[in-house]
């Protein structure tokens, strides 16, 4: 069969169609959006939509893009602020959105209330499934702990010119950052993603106003954001607590937790308060206590010491106000703690520890606080952090390790996958291993030369291309464990288990 010959005007009935059945748009803003996109197209009429309906991705919007370059409505490198664009005509209006999911909070549950937002954020394009289905994922078995590993496909490698051309761009002051409520319908540039077809909650956290949102990123189930309606930095305090626990109040289906609040042991973006959360399936959720503690000043809080491969303080009860107390206490007590035979200390000319707090609820135990002790000083010998990744393991990762890493989930850079491959083509022999070469800076492989030596001497260079790969993929788990053991600022050694131990007992804290 021949195939129909592409027409404008019926993918753009076939777009306006798609909206009505499956983002909940209105029929009357269907049709108002319908003739934005004719007048965009300079059309003067318009068709009736196929039936059925092609698919989404590539019966609809991808030949809408594709038409848009090729007649000069875009420029090729525009395609997804262009595609943004375009869903943001058809996409039911933030105002409506939060109608919606208040009714449906009202009249179903509040998970219903999510499921139908983060729905409404895949149909949009919003959160864009077929990019993150690029993702590699894995798991790594460990002892106190399966960590999840994921190399992170789902944003597109830009090559050099495209990077240059962004470089070039002017730097504008709107918005403020990335996290905030100014962003929704915000059009984007070369330089900064578009979010017409971003739709946020407004909610109260300890009687201020933020908002919930889903991350486009999905770095695990139901990855949701809220955040702060100022724009001011992160900050851990007392009140801190007090809003994670109003959040688990109002979705306790979820759980939350705050980045910590200083660079290299915070998240990437300190500058706008905001908290991250989603379903409760981080691994370090599901640790059980490594040693029991109780306090007669707050009886009614469980405190302990998680079984982790970081430093973690659990505290439960169904008392929240007692629970926030004891928090707030430990925070107070920690922002203040050295202890110079374990390389902890507080503060030199600044401050540095703080606590990566998370906050979820469950039926049975209560409201559960995990305060995961963090410290980011450096010294000359540990120029990136003591209690972060030696530079032997920074071919596999860099960055900060925040609190979704912290937790158990390591989100690896996309350039590890072709890395991967060509370490596989030398552990097999397909590529002969030549130390000269890949001891030049330039070479792609230069930053993985140490871990090349260490696998190519523990396996040899004959392996088939299975073996090879399970090699490579051993040496990232134990570094993703080593890494997290670089973050515990008491180590799993006799020495640091009993410092962890006095810490608490100073705070007077009983052992069980
Ligand atoms: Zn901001």
């Amino acid at each position: 069969m021949p195939r129909k010959k592409f027409d404008i005007a019926t993918a753009i009935a076939n777009l306006s169609a798609y909206a009505e059945q499956n983002l909940d748009a209105n029929h009357l803003d269907i049709i108002y959006a319908h003739n934005q996109l004719l007048s965009l197209f300079k059309l003067s009429q318009p068709s009736e939509p196929d039936n059925p309906l092609p698919d989404f991705q590539n019966g609809i919007l991808e030949p809408i893009v594709k038409y848009a370059i090729k007649n000069k409505l875009c420029k090729p490198e525009e395609a997804l602020l262009f595609e943004t664009k375009i869903m943001g005509y058809v996409m039911p209006s933030p105002g409506t959105v939060v109608s919606a999911f208040d009714a449906i909070a009202a009249n179903e549950s509040v998970k219903k209330a999510t499921d139908y937002l983060n729905t409404l954020s895949v149909k949009s394009n919003y959160i864009r499934m077929p990019d993150i289905q690029k993702n590699i994922k894995w798991t790594a078995p460990g002892p106190k702990g399966d960590l999840t590993v994921t190399i992170n496909l789902s944003k597109p490698e830009k090559d050099n010119k495209q990077l240059e051309k962004e470089r070039l761009l002017p730097q504008t002051n709107y918005p403020k950052c990335k996290l905030c409520i100014q962003n929704i319908g915000y059009a984007g540039a070369l330089n900064y993603p578009p979010r017409q077809t971003l739709r946020a909650i407004p909610i109260y956290l300890a009687d201020e106003q933020w908002y919930f949102q889903f991350s486009p990123y999905v770095y695990f189930d139901n990855h949701c954001i809220a955040l702060s309606a100022e724009h001011r930095p992160m900050s851990i305090t007392p009140a801190t607590f007090t809003r994670l626990l109003d959040f688990v109040d109002l979705f306790p289906h979820y759980f939350i937790g705050s980045n910590a609040d200083l660079p290299i042991v915070g998240g990437s973006i300190l500058t706008h308060d905001h908290f991250q959360g989603g379903s409760k399936i981080l691994p370090m959720l599901h640790r059980p206590a490594k040693k029991l503690f109780h306090s007669q000043a707050f009886p009614n809080v469980g405190i302990a010491i998680l079984d982790w491969y970081n430093s973690v303080i659990c505290l439960t009860s169904q008392n929240r106000a007692e629970l926030e107390k004891v928090a707030a206490y430990i925070l107070h007590n920690w922002r203040n703690y050295s202890d110079e035979g374990n390389g902890i200390f507080a503060k030199t000319k600044e401050q540095h520890n703080t606590v990566t707090p998370i906050a979820s609820y469950n039926e049975t135990s209560g409201y559960t606080l995990h305060l995961i002790l963090r410290n980011n000083r450096t010294d000359e010998t540990h120029p990136h952090g003591i209690f972060h990744p030696t530079e032997d393991m920074h071919n596999i990762k860099k960055e900060g390790i925040g609190i979704i890493e912290a937790m158990g989930t390591f989100i690896l850079p996309g350039r590890l996958y072709k890395e991967i491959e060509s370490v596989v083509e030398i552990l097999t022999g397909k590529t002969p291993l030549n130390f000269a070469e890949l001891s030049d800076e330039s070479h792609p492989l230069y930053k993985h030369v140490a871990m090349i030596a260490q696998l190519a001497n523990d396996h040899g260079t004959n392996l088939d291309d299975e073996a090879a790969e399970t090699a490579v993929v051993n040496h990232i788990n134990s570094t993703c464990f080593k890494i997290l053991q670089c973050t515990a600022v008491f180590k799993d050694t006799e020495t640091g288990n009993n410092a962890f131990e006095n810490y608490l007992k100073k705070m007077n804290f009983q052992q069980q």
